[in-house]
């Protein structure tokens, strides 16, 4: 999604001068993006390969960005009253599935098994395989509360955090407990989440490596930590070098810089792949890029090749599918998937260069309960 060309706030613009994962001060320009009458300089550090905006909006300045430009796009869910029989029967099976003890898990696995077989499909969706129980999460840039509305039916106690004001509004509508800021002004004790979830919000913070550090603080040991980040390393932008949301994504992360800040902050990588959850995105991307390329061209060939693109063409993505699986396969899909753990205290992050890349094909199809209590 675009968000259309944002009218440019008041406030100043700040310039970068070092990357803020090694410190280097050494860079190559990638392409610079135009909007809001603004020029933004997406570079790549020459030591470590992060890319990041080397102009941006300051901190202060970023909420008038969004309410300008962004929150317009994101709705709200509420589930249907009648609905609400149903989840409260469900969360009466999570509770015996995960705190009723080997029998009683048993017993759901067997006689309720359709549903079973649902829930599992449930925490695939939310990359939630690993979780032990229905515990505490936290969602970290939660926009409007949906996720968390969602996660709420099914027995967790859900909390976010939103730098918006006009979304944490939206979200506290829906009876959740918002914090409004950064993680880090928020105050939450150690140890208290079992889920910390950053999805697409890493590249739009000003310090991700601050606010890794303190999800890892409230992370109860044995957590888990779900990062998902768009793929600077995807076809999509190596390709076509389009970059979505400038001036809003401040970084652009490959896997082994995305691996390289979550070991720095204290966390255990447990899985990193690419991901392209809408193999139509990739197409989309190569439309407008072909209609580009095509605008010096005569009409005649213009309208044919128009013909021949059929613009947004549904089936044209499923054809795109296949490929998009394929892109996934060798770390080029549009989208970085981390889960994490809070690493064990003591244990040394991985020094430069160290930190070995692990695309994983898939998710485990069944995670080892061993550990559910
Ligand atoms: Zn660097």
């Amino acid at each position: 999604m675009s968000p259309g060309a944002p009218v440019r706030p008041a406030g100043v613009m700040e310039d970068v001068a070092a990357c803020a994962l090694c410190g280097g001060r050494e860079r190559t320009p990638f392409e610079d993006y135009r909007t809001a009458g603004e020029t933004f300089p997406l570079v790549e550090c020459a030591a470590c390969g992060l890319a990041y905006l080397a102009r941006r909006p300051r901190e202060a300045d970023m909420p008038a960005w969004y309410d300008l430009a962004y929150n317009a796009r994101h709705g709200l869910y509420r589930d249907p009253a009648w609905r609400r029989p149903l989840y409260a029967l469900l969360r009466a099976l999570l509770r015996l599935r995960y705190e009723g003890g080997d029998a009683a898990r048993l017993w759901v696995r067997r006689l309720a098994w359709p549903w079973e077989r649902k829930w599992r499909r449930i925490l695939a969706t939310h990359r939630m395989e690993r979780i032990t129980r229905i515990g505490a999460v936290l969602d970290v840039g939660c926009g409007r509360g949906a996720w968390l509305a969602a996660m709420r039916r099914w027995g967790f106690r859900c909390h976010g955090v939103e730098p918006s004001a006009e979304a944490c509004a939206r979200a506290r509508e829906l009876g959740l407990d918002v914090a409004c800021g950064q993680l880090w002004d928020a105050g939450y004790p150690d140890a208290c989440f079992d889920v910390v979830r950053f999805n697409h919000v890493l590249e739009h913070l000003h310090d991700p490596g601050r606010a890794l550090a303190e999800a890892r603080r409230v992370l109860r040991p044995g957590g888990l930590l779900i990062v998902a980040v768009p793929n600077h390393a995807g076809i999509a932008r190596q390709a076509f070098r389009q970059a979505e949301d400038v001036p809003f994504h401040l970084f652009a992360f490959t896997p082994p810089t995305l691996e390289r800040f979550l070991t720095a902050a204290g966390l255990e990588v447990l899985e990193l792949r690419t991901q392209t959850p809408h193999p139509f995105n990739v197409y989309a991307h190569f439309l407008s890029h072909a209609r580009r390329m095509l605008a010096g061209a005569p009409p005649a060939v213009r309208e044919g090749a128009e013909a021949f693109l059929s613009s947004e063409n549904p089936a044209r993505a499923r054809e795109f599918a296949p490929l998009a699986a394929f892109f996934d396969s060798v770390g080029l899909g549009t989208d970085i998937v981390a889960l994490c753990a809070p690493a064990p205290p003591g244990a040394r992050p991985a020094a430069d260069g160290e930190a070995g890349v692990r695309i994983l094909q898939s998710f485990p199809r069944e995670p080892s309960d061993a550990g559910s209590v």
